[in-house]
């Protein structure tokens, strides 16, 4: 395993490579979702980059930059152990040079749920993933399902902009209890940690009901609502029940619906979701 910190030497390595390369991005301190990913894209290519780099283009003011939490040597040692063949660790001075004034802007889709409540946001993840994709020119891209959003923002973005790839989806990997594994998990006090279980048992309920033949998309948003609001430690950011292409919110739940939602528990900030009706 080769680890790579400039954009030229990547480039250049990039440019010696002979069939499909998977690539998964990713922000670091690596747990079982991010290597569940790194799995997929060793079983289906011949070579595997993976990328570290804490974007701070994607974080607004206020927001986690500084503390997101951070082990580089611990996340070599895991992907050594799987295989991988490069890890791609730029700078945030390699990346975003001084002057630096383009950006990858995806409208509509990028403006709902996490783009409403994080202005900038998608614009921050568009930009860094395009750039990533132009230096290492995957043939397979990896994403997890934990960020649904992002996942439908990237497949925009690569349809849109006739990008020459194909981003393959993973399914959120989770703790025995239901907990969707996170790096942010690591600030969560143990009570907090039991409280961040609420998230899971919400979007249960919502299965529970649909299966049971609620179809009022506001009912299912009440329900799940009142669920997480009964958890003193947890405050909504938004629940959400949308067209899993559009992001548009549903009225009635007669096709596929993506249920997401966004809960701060203390000062942290989760997400999760599934899909009703697959
Ligand atoms: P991050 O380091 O948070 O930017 O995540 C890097 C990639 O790992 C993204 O595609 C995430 O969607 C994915 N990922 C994060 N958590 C999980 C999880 N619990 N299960 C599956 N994929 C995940």
């Amino acid at each position: 395993m080769k680890v790579v910190t400039t954009l030229a030497e990547m480039r250049e390595l990039r440019g010696q490579l002979a069939g499909s390369v998977g690539f998964v991005p990713t922000m670091g301190y690596l747990h079982e979702g991010h290597l569940e990913l790194v799995r997929h894209a060793r079983a289906e290519n011949q070579t595997l980059i993976v990328s570290i780099f804490v974007n701070p283009a994607q974080f607004g003011p206020g927001e986690d930059f500084a503390s997101y939490p951070r082990d580089p040597e611990r996340d070599l040692a895991l992907l050594e152990k799987e295989g991988v063949d490069f890890v791609f660790m730029p700078s945030a001075e390699e990346v975003y040079p001084q002057g630096f004034t383009s950006w990858v802007e995806i409208e509509k889709v990028s403006e709902r749920l996490e783009g409403a409540t994080r202005p900038g946001h998608f614009r921050g993840v568009a930009t860094v993933v395009a750039k990533l994709f132009n230096i290492v020119q995957p043939t397979r891209a990896y994403f997890g399902q934990k960020d649904a959003q992002q996942l439908i923002v990237i497949k925009k973005m690569v349809s849109d902009l006739d990008m020459n790839l194909e981003v393959v989806a993973v399914p959120t990997v989770r703790e025995p209890d239901g907990l969707a594994l996170s790096s942010r998990n690591s600030y969560l006090s143990p009570e907090e940690r039991q409280a961040a279980l609420v998230l899971w048992k919400a979007l249960g309920l919502a299965q529970e009901l649909w299966d049971k033949g609620e179809k009022s998309a506001e009912r299912l948003r009440q329900e799940m609502t009142s669920m997480i609001e009964s958890e003193p430690l947890a405050k909504i950011d938004y629940v959400s029940i949308a067209d899993p292409e559009t992001l548009e919110e549903l009225e009635e739940v007669d096709r596929a619906a993506l249920v997401s939602l966004a809960v701060r528990i203390g000062k942290t900030r989760l997400i999760d979701n599934i899909t009703l009706g697959e």
